[in-house]
């Protein structure tokens, strides 16, 4: 069975060296709480949990699978105990506002949590994964009797929630449902359609299931501008607020996939439902995008945690199988071959998992401060900037890291040879459950066109603006430090280079607008890559400082700038620095 250490070190690395959490928190109204002590008590709890609770019921989730039995869903052995303790822990509440009973820790720090849940069972992770984002969207656009009905349930996570948008002919083009909302005389809206794909669309893991659903109002206009919201409860809420009479949706089916196989992947029908407005009229695409936003976040975590989870059983196998001796010589002269960690192509395939996992977590860490700011920071400019980056690093968070992470899950199965393929280790279960999250949430073309055609071209640039400007003042800063001139240099070229790129495709894009289209994944994927590498300059930085002061450490911040080094020597490279 596939192991797993939370990479806790490498965790405090980023947080409290590189990104300097502690003065971040302590700058938030209400992150005060969340002193070094209680983020790091937090860290080893989560942990334990992801691991010993979580981890176990992994591969025997994606073998049992869902399971449809009188119109019900049953989640696999050993789902629901251990959401049971999820609940009990009070995991769910962690981040949410106190005035809906959250604990009101910063978002930020249910993000690292969150590393942990997708490293060890991304199929368990998704059942409370889109609760946040559907009590985001209450909490943003319901009403105050929503408000009381569902938050405090959601966020206690005693029920669970969902987004439904998808139709079986449409995903992307969400201008086409067909799903239809008709008022009825008590004030809520008979909701009758089809929608398919939905996550965790039924299951046996909480008391409810509170549905968030696109349908279309009679009168609506045509297309994406006639989409409205409504929340849709499994059991209606009685007048006790707990789940009452059973409400007309129910799901017909679920899919057979690839992977995630312990998640039910539900085909939801909807028979004049009872559903109630949440937002304005026609305004729901709005509405269900702040629950968008987060849950892509959330997708870009998820490909961080299966490149940390294939990186760590890949090492410990590569150190551990001998096979051939190593080009110089034997490395291991007792034993009857060397491991294969000797071997520079197995380490270039190890080093290529280590440079996503740190760098994924570098960038999720650093969107975070951001996502922490928009919500509860103070300062009116700081917070637009903040926005602002957010906004442009959404789809990249999303896209990039869930492209690498099947790229690296990828290398994992080939570090294993012919083992990876086989399911008993665990490995081929990593490439199957990362496949998905280059698809769901808008696919890494959307993602893209988002990027170079919402965020970028129609803010004429000055979105990308932000960001590069934070990067230039960090080159120009470090410019005559010798220590760090093999990263310096080449990120501030390709830092102009963006730019240039940027314009250049703007340029062509006035005179053929498929342009944006042709150019926009190769794009985004340039986008991450260049992120990326200014993180790791930010990181070997800290890294030179802490060796030049002396630690007990050293292999430890010798080994960030090795990966660093790594990252730009081979994998930069390839975009031509
Ligand atoms: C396991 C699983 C779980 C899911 N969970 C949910 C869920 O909980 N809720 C929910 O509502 N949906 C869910 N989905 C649906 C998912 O979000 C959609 O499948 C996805 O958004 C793509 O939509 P589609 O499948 O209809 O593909 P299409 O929209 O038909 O797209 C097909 C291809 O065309 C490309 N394409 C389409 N339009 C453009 C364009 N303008 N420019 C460039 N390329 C374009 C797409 O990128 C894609 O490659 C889930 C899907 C799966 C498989």
């Amino acid at each position: 069975m596939p192991d797993y250490q939370a990479p806790l070190r490498d965790i405090r690395f980023v947080m409290d060296e590189m990104l300097d959490y502690p003065t971040h928190y302590a700058r938030l109204p209400g992150g005060e709480d969340a002193s070094p002590d209680v983020v790091g008590a937090i860290l080893e709890e989560g942990a334990r949990f992801a691991r010993e609770v979580l981890l176990p019921l992994n591969q025997s989730g994606d073998r049992e699978g869902c399971r449809l039995e009188g119109g019900n869903v049953k989640a696999p052995s050993g789902f629901k105990a251990a959401y049971a303790q999820f609940v009990e822990g009070g995991w769910p509440s962690l981040a949410a506002d106190p005035e809906h009973g959250g604990q009101g820790l910063p978002h930020s720090l249910a993000m690292v949590l969150n590393e942990m849940i997708c490293s060890t069972n991304l199929a368990w992770g998704m059942y409370p994964g889109l609760s946040h984002g559907a009590a985001d969207a209450l909490r943003h656009h319901g009403t105050d009797e929503q408000k009381a009905t569902y938050l405090t349930k959601l966020v206690e996570g005693t029920w669970t929630g969902t987004m439904c948008l998808t139709e079986p002919h449409c995903g992307t083009d969400l201008g086409l449902i067909k799903t239809r909302a008709v008022p009825t005389d008590d004030g809520a809206f008979a909701i009758t359609g089809t929608k398919i794909f939905i996550s965790a669309g039924d299951h046996d893991l909480a008391e409810n299931i509170v549905h968030l659903v696109l349908a279309k109002l009679p009168d609506a206009p045509e297309g994406s501008k006639g989409i409205s919201l409504f929340a849709v409860p499994k059991y209606l809420p009685n007048a006790d607020g707990e789940p009452g009479e059973r409400n007309g949706v129910v799901c017909g089916s679920l899919e057979n996939k690839m992977g995630i196989h312990g998640n039910a992947t539900c085909v939801m029908n909807f028979d004049a439902s009872k559903g109630f407005l949440v937002g304005a009229p026609n305004k729901g695409l709005a509405c269900m995008f702040t629950m968008m936003n987060a849950a892509r976040i959330g997708v870009g975590i998820q490909g961080l945690g299966l490149i940390e989870a294939s990186f760590q059983n890949a090492l410990a196998y590569a150190r551990d199988r001998l096979q051939m001796r190593a080009l110089s010589g034997a490395k291991a002269p007792e034993k009857v071959a060397d491991p294969i960690i000797v071997h520079p192509d197995v380490r270039r395939m190890l080093l290529t998992q280590k440079a996503f996992a740190e760098g994924g977590r570098m960038l999720v860490l650093y969107t975070a401060q951001m996502i922490d700011i928009v919500e509860h920071g103070t300062d009116a400019a700081e917070k637009e900037r903040a926005d602002t980056l957010l906004g442009l690093l959404t789809p990249i968070v999303k896209a990039f890291l869930t492209e690498v992470g099947f790229e690296a899950t990828n290398e994992g199965v080939q570090v294993f040879g012919g083992h990876g393929f086989i399911q008993e280790w665990g490995m081929e279960q990593l490439v199957r459950d990362a496949r998905i999250t280059r698809l769901y949430e808008g696919t890494t073309g959307i993602q893209a066109l988002d990027l170079l055609g919402r965020k970028v071209l129609m803010s004429q640039g000055e979105s990308l603006k932000v960001f590069t400007r934070e990067i230039h003042k960090f080159c120009q800063a470090e410019e005559s430090n010798p220590e760090l001139a093999e990263f310096v240099r080449p990120l501030a070229k390709l830092n102009q280079e963006w730019g240039e790129l940027t314009m250049s495709i703007g340029m062509k894009a006035m005179s053929d607008r498929e342009e944006v289209g042709a150019a926009s994944v190769d794009y985004l994927m340039y986008a991450g890559y260049v992120t990326l590498a200014y993180l790791f300059a930010r990181a070997a930085k800290q890294a030179r400082a802490v060796l030049a002061h002396g630690t007990d450490e050293a292999a430890f911040y010798r080994a960030k700038l090795d990966t660093a080094r790594f990252y730009y020597q081979r994998l930069v490279d390839f975009i031509g620095v």
